[in-house]
């Protein structure tokens, strides 16, 4: 564990998502202040720029989640508790006994080994209905520091299982469609975030004559490849890696993707945070084709999602909501012919940031499972591109 000071900076100086440039190129966070993009704290005072302090004392905070943890009761497997973060294992653990006990609608499988040599593993959930079904896929954990991801995925596996003889909802996406779930994306780096970095954001991979290690999962796509946004530099945040692919993580999912490309009709990914539901293009200002088809599909899923607590999320191109970025998961699954891709940013707006705590699991995953719900719902309509886009009143953006 890091000291305080250090983790401090990190965190501020990191490139998160929560950093989405302006039109002028400031940093701003959600609801429009400015917020620290700045190497060192030090810079705070010499410059005038306008800053709140989220979380006074990082180190205590993430101390007091690490204790609650040790104290908590372990409870065996048919238990799971869902409303703790988990470790590797015991996600691992935890895949195992979905995939026992629910043979007829589940089915577990690897899709290769990270860079440490772990294996990647997948839940595929669906009745075997029909011998060909569209699909949807689902990664979480891209980003190892972003525990809420993982914690979401298997919230979703266990919704989906407990409910598909009773909610006529679940049980048409359960068998007319099947899902992907990956869990877990990064495992090194999840890993690593568990047992020494709290705030660790990439992969574990070693880089030749550098002594700072891992690539961000998300900048490693084969698509517009280390352009705007994504950085050239092993030691940065958003380093692309030393060409695309070179995360045997990315190159195990894209393979998958590829092959199953006539099936998969939707792809999404769990991040956070930021609460918002990003669509393509990521690398550039520029209308995706099917425009009309997933505004309409983003605008039901963050209704869907806003019914249940009141959160609103925006929702938009990821160019022009988040920030520009490079080498993105979305783009490549949309350029590689996946009609639907998404990127949500879970909670919250920065208050807890990475650090959300356990309490807020349930209402952050119950929230997130409706909105996942109708996108794998609007796959199963058709979609007239001549509809009009959504009603005014919502996020705009320039094109
Ligand atoms: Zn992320």
């Amino acid at each position: 564990m890091q000291d305080a000071q250090s983790l401090s900076q990190k965190t501020f100086s990191s490139p998160v998502s929560i950093n989405h440039p302006n039109k002028d190129g400031v940093p701003q966070s959600s609801n429009g202040h400015e917020i620290l993009d700045l190497p060192h704290n030090s810079m705070c005072q010499a410059l005038p720029v306008l800053f709140r302090v989220l979380i006074s004392n990082l180190q205590k905070e993430i101390e007091k989640q690490l204790a609650v943890r040790s104290t908590r009761k372990r409870r065996s497997d048919f238990q799971y508790d869902y409303e703790v973060y988990h470790s590797l294992d015991e996600i691992k653990s935890w895949m195992f006994e979905m995939n026992r006990t629910h043979p007829h609608v589940v089915d577990m499988f690897s899709i290769g080994r990270s860079y440490e040599g772990r294996p990647l593993y997948i839940l595929q959930l669906g009745k075997r209905t029909h011998p060909y079904k569209k699909a949807v896929w689902m990664d979480c954990g891209v980003h190892a520091r972003e525990w809420i991801g993982p914690a979401f995925c298997q919230w979703f596996v266990k919704e989906a299982l407990n409910s598909y003889r009773t909610d006529p909802v679940m049980r048409r996406l359960m068998n007319h469609l099947n899902f992907y779930i990956m869990p877990v994306f990064n495992v090194d780096g999840y890993h690593y975030s568990w047992t020494t970095d709290r705030l660790w954001r990439k992969t574990r991979s070693r880089i030749a004559r550098y002594q700072c290690r891992g690539v961000d999962a998300n900048r490693n796509w084969k698509v517009k490849w280390c352009d705007e946004g994504a950085s050239s530099h092993p030691c940065d945040e958003t380093y692309c890696g030393p060409y695309p692919e070179s995360e045997p993580e990315v190159k195990a999912v894209a393979r998958f993707l590829r092959k199953q490309r006539k099936r998969v009709k939707a792809y999404i990914s769990i991040h956070a945070y930021a609460q918002m539901l990003l669509y393509p293009y990521s690398y550039k200002y520029a209308t995706i084709p099917n425009f009309t088809c997933v505004e309409s599909v983003a605008h039901n899923a963050v209704n869907a999602l806003y019914s249940a607590y009141g959160v609103r999320y925006r929702y938009g191109p990821a160019s022009t909501t988040l920030y520009v970025s490079s080498g993105s998961s979305i783009d490549w699954a949309y350029k590689n012919g996946i009609p639907y891709t998404f990127a949500f940013e879970l909670r919250d707006t920065g208050h807890y940031g990475f650090l959300l705590p356990e309490s807020l699991i349930n209402p952050t995953c119950t929230e997130t499972t409706r909105a996942v719900k109708t996108i794998a719902s609007g796959l199963l309509k058709k979609c007239s591109r001549g509809k009009p886009a959504a009603a005014p009143g919502h996020p705009r953006f320039s094109l």
